[in-house]
């Protein structure tokens, strides 16, 4: 280990969650020493949480696999990165070329998105492979907030998010960034912008089955029964139409749809409502009439409103309430982020495109839609286990640890095991990857660049930020990018040794040409080999950042403006580059067939009448929901021991009229059943949780035998995913219920 004679500072994004922190890290030589908030950081200011400052633990973490793995006669051994390659190659490729490219699957994992090289060149891994089998979290988590922006914007990551720090009223369903930090709207330090929120007078509505820490410092809770805040929202939508508060503000003329969206919801009264929400009419009359009133609002829906039956119809009817109260592009309401770099949102070339194509095939066992081109992660198991024409043989996973965050994981697991060849490109052996044939590991968070490519189209203000690599890669590590692109190789069948490089030069030339073609583009029609040369001698993401950074909304686009970005500009801006608060962007930001916003898609409005028939038999009878913890967020950060010491926090909540009739005993045990399995797990009493509902958190059940995780084994918990049910489904998003399971619930 190099030691430097003085210490040294150096900054970084955070990559452990959607909020994004700058830290500042001491370093003397390749020895990590203190981690903490940058207090310059343009976005965060010096928050962190307590995961930021693990990066360190995480990277000595002795679990964290520093050499491929490959297993021969039932055992890991360490191996060669060349014969790693060559045994995937001899696995996957007889596959490929007797069954076909369906017959391997790919599932991508959450990790993916917060890295910059797994993002990109996990693309071309899949591409590579050819499959329609391409699984990913996102459908056990947003995929309902991807399609209903789709269908209404054009865009699946054109989501309007909630400009938090303007706002005067925040309506927040089935969110606890408290907990989480915030998904699908990146905002550092939500304790501190919730704050600043309430003193300047505004005011926080949290609608939650749990008395949450988000919902303890709201100005009004609402304990809505699990699953249903479709017929809230609809309730809302009610009230305003009945009520003549509509007004769209300045998305007026950009919109279609308005009147077919009032008459759908004049079924759903307050009083219709009541019934299935749990929630008093008066209480959503006053609601609705104050969201009209405010001179700004934003309603902001997240996990507990996508991981339900009625998934997708609440994600967009979060976005038709900002609109009809006038909220939906205006300072203080829900607005688009215009990203440095990334999607094709950034630039903003609207109003008309193509849009979004969804269920345009279906899996092959149940009939599931496709969205965005993948298929929803609940039906991976059957699609290995069942026999038949077209059955996954061989799998491939990009980070994730799907046997502990996907439905039915008793049935994962053990299809996992039949599996003719499994490669994993992960860091752990974790209850996943145990299955695996071949293991490639990844260097660890401070051995890569960072650049949150996609989370930053998210954020609640347009910032920039790039974090080079803080410390070296292993003696014979190749980078994240490289092991994308080896493995992409072996699946076009140009062999395990063959040069990562062509897959880089395939993908520049690739985005340089598009950017040439692009009439919109600041480089549109300029020599495609000039753009080339110009980017240098950078390989690998940190190329193709430059690349989409130069020729972004604020690029210099190689000339055309010298005081614009680049990723030079970025590393030398440490603390990143504030590109200003949100600005109104309709209608470019579109990409509908009609170039309007589209408040009733035909999809959406024909899943109206599932919900109409839903108000009139919603299932009675007790039902679990998920719990997040500030110090987890995936499953592997249960394998740092700062993050899982103290109580165990792997308990199922019960209200205590509920603890009574079941005769549960706080700190006793309890066996909770579903139509898919059983666990025991401590009972913990609690009035923070509405009756007739239980809790426990995810990503816990590290008892698996065969993995490496050595602090997370001993603090194990249970695998809430047992209990949920791969049968129940958004039709469609296909994203998996979490929230809402039916159980029953009796003393172990
Ligand atoms: S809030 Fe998220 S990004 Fe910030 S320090 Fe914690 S884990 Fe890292």
């Amino acid at each position: 280990m190099a030691i430097d004679a003085e210490p040294r500072l150096a900054y970084r994004v955070c990559p452990l969650c959607e909020a994004g922190c700058g830290l500042e890290v001491t370093l003397r030589g390749t020895e990590v020493g203190r981690i903490r908030g940058d207090r310059e950081d343009v976005f965060s200011h010096g928050y962190i949480c307590p995961k930021g400052s693990t990066l360190r633990q995480l990277h000595e973490d002795p679990d964290w696999l520093r050499a491929p793995l490959v297993k021969r006669d039932g055992e890991f051994v360490e191996v060669s990165w060349d014969e790693a390659f060559a045994e995937a190659e001899r696995l996957l490729v007889p596959v490929l070329e007797t069954h076909g490219r369906d017959a391997v699957g790919v599932y991508i994992g959450n990790p993916t998105v917060h890295s910059i090289g797994a993002l990109l060149y996990t693309r071309s891994l899949v591409r590579a492979l050819g499959t329609a089998n391409v699984f990913s979290a996102s459908t056990v988590d947003q995929r309902p907030k991807e399609v209903a922006s789709g269908l209404m914007f054009g865009g699946s990551l054109t989501v309007p998010v909630p400009d938090i720090d303007r706002t005067d009223l925040l309506l927040m369903l089935g969110a606890n960034p408290l907990e989480s930090n915030g998904s699908l709207a990146t905002a550092p330090d939500w304790p501190g912008r919730l704050e600043a929120l309430r003193a300047r007078g505004g005011r926080l509505v949290v609608v939650d089955p749990r008395r949450t820490r988000t919902a303890e410092v709201a100005d009004q809770h609402l304990a809505i029964r699990p699953g249903t805040d479709a017929f809230l929202l609809m309730a809302i939508v009610h009230v305003l139409g009945a009520e003549g508060l509509v007004d769209t503000g300045p998305a007026g003329p950009h919109l279609s749809g308005v009147e077919e969206v009032l008459a759908l919801a004049e079924p759903f009264s307050p009083e219709a409502v009541a019934p299935v929400t749990g929630l008093p009419a008066e209480a959503v009359r006053d609601l609705a009439r104050a969201l009209a009133a405010a001179s700004t609002a934003c309603v902001y829906g997240r996990i507990g409103t996508t991981t339900v039956l009625f998934g997708t119809l609440c994600s967009w009817l979060v976005d038709v309430v900002n609109t009809l109260t006038g909220n939906l592009d205006r300072p203080g309401g829900a607005m688009f982020t215009k990203a440095a770099a990334g999607a094709a949102n950034t630039r903003g070339s609207g109003p008309t495109g193509k849009g979004v194509r969804l269920h345009r095939r279906h899996s092959r066992v149940r009939g599931l839609p496709e969205t965005l081109g993948e298929l929803p992660v609940a039906c991976l198991a059957e699609e290995i286990d069942t026999p038949g024409e077209g059955r996954i043989r061989a799998l491939v996973t990009c980070a994730g640890n799907p046997v502990l965050s996907t439905p039915n994981s008793a049935r994962l697991d053990a299809a996992l095991g039949t599996l003719d060849a499994y490669v994993a490109i992960d860091p752990y052996v974790n209850e996943t990857t145990r299955h695996a044939d071949v293991i490639l590991p990844v260097p660890s968070s401070l051995q890569r660049s960072h650049y949150d490519l996609a989370l930053l189209q998210l954020a609640v203000r347009n910032v920039a930020h790039y974090s080079p690599a803080l410390l070296p890669l292993d003696e014979g590590q190749p980078p994240e990018w490289e092991v994308l692109a080896r493995l992409a190789l072996v699946a076009q069948g140009l062999g395990a040794s063959a040069d990562p490089a062509l897959v880089d030069d395939l993908m520049v030339g690739a985005l340089v040409d598009s950017a040439v073609r692009d009439e919109t583009s600041p480089v549109a029609g300029r020599d495609p080999a000039e753009i080339t040369a110009a980017l240098g001698d950078r390989r690998g993401p940190e190329r193709l950042l430059d690349l989409m950074l130069r020729t972004g909304p604020y690029g210099d686009g190689f000339g055309a403006d010298p005081d614009g970005l680049s990723l030079a500009v970025l590393e030398a801006n440490p603390h990143g580059v504030d590109l200003g608060p949100l600005q109104p962007r309709l209608p470019e930001v579109l990409r509908t067939p009609s170039g309007t916003v589209e408040l009733a898609p035909p999809l959406l409005v024909d899943d109206v009448s599932r919900l109409r028939q839903a108000l009139d038999a919603f299932a009675d009878g007790m039902v679990l929901v998920g719990r997040r913890d500030l110090r987890s967020n995936n499953s592997w950060m249960h394998n740092v021991a700062v993050l899982v010491k103290g109580k165990p926090r792997c308990t199922l909540h019960v209200h205590p009229d509920d603890a009574t009739r079941l005769g549960l005993a706080d700190g006793g045990s309890a066996e909770v059943r579903s139509r898919t399995g059983k666990v025991i797990v401590p009972v913990e009493v609690t009035d923070g949780i509405r009756p007739g509902v239980v809790s426990i958190p995810h990503g816990w059940g590290h008892d698996r035998p065969g993995t490496r995780l050595g602090v997370a084994e001993s603090h194990a918990g249970v695998n809430s995913n047992l209990l949920a049910d791969d049968e129940l489904v958004d039709p469609i998003s296909g994203n998996a219920v979490l929230n809402g399971i039916p159980v029953e619930v009796a003393p172990a």
